[in-house]
């Protein structure tokens, strides 16, 4: 227990210093916990540590955690193997640098930063710098539903990786009803690996300690009684922020860029 203690401190002092702000450049209130807006405190990826999801596992080009591919892959093939998944799953977005997600944050149409932040992570806070998290597709995709949520749940592939995703050492962090205010997304997983032995699994669970804690995914990948000691969280690559026409919506940022 002394062990995991001293994990999520670490991952707490590590994932602290950001420097997110809204869209009209004032910096947007953070709770005590570091959360803003919802979302928790991450910094992003070194690029020395990501690399590229190899052609034909993804829709386009994007970049993960070294660790994390060799996983995706098996999922991706299994499910193209098994009748039950019904077709396909892809990676569609993975690591996002900070920059990029203010560029994201701030395209969205709404004009209240807590509204955008629903469903788009402000820069800093999001999943997506860590290299460890990424939206997947579902092939066949569904058009005929009254949300993209329901059309995501409807489809064969879908279901059959709320099944068997954490046998890959996938979890879905924010599901349906969480109590972190952040909106279903069924597309959104992150990577903690199948047991905390596995090569970069520890990082990934110190560096999603917190989230693990207080606002279990759904489905989880199960905890594991194994305590890896002396774990050390990734370290935090502090990338520059996007140009201040970003902040108006009005900017292109790369999607997988090593800056
Ligand atoms: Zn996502």
């Amino acid at each position: 227990m002394r062990s995991f203690s001293l994990i999520a401190a670490l991952a707490v002092v590590v994932a602290t210093p950001v420097q997110a702000q809204l869209c009209d450049g004032r910096r947007a209130p953070s709770a005590a916990d570091g959360r803003m807006l919802g979302h928790l405190p991450y910094g992003d990826a070194a690029p020395d540590a990501l690399v590229a999801v190899p052609a034909g596992l993804a829709v386009n080009g994007c970049l993960l955690r070294r660790e994390v591919v060799p996983d995706l892959q098996r999922l991706i093939e299994a499910a193209a193997r098994d009748p039950a998944a019904g077709g396909q799953i892809l990676a569609l977005s993975c690591h996002r640098s900070i920059a990029y997600q203010e560029a994201v944050f701030c395209r969205e149409g709404q004009a209240d930063a807590a509204q955008r932040a629903l469903s788009v992570a402000p820069p800093g806070h999001s999943e997506h710098a860590t290299g460890f998290a990424l939206d997947v597709a579902f092939r066949p995709r569904r058009n005929d539903c009254p949300d993209a949520e329901a059309c995501v749940a409807a489809t064969p592939a879908f279901r059959w990786l709320v099944k068997n995703a954490a046998r890959y050492g996938f979890e879905m962090s924010f599901p349906a009803g969480n109590r972190q205010r952040v909106k279903w997304e069924p597309w959104h997983w992150r990577w903690v690996g199948t047991r905390a032995t596995a090569p970069g699994a520890a990082r990934a669970r110190a560096l999603f300690a917190t989230a693990r804690a207080r606002f279990p995914a759904v489905p989880a990948v199960p905890a594991d009684p194994v305590v890896v000691r002396g774990v050390v969280p990734p370290p935090v690559y502090m990338g520059p922020m996007a140009p201040p026409e970003c902040r108006k919506g009005k900017c292109k940022v790369a999607r997988a860029t090593r800056r």
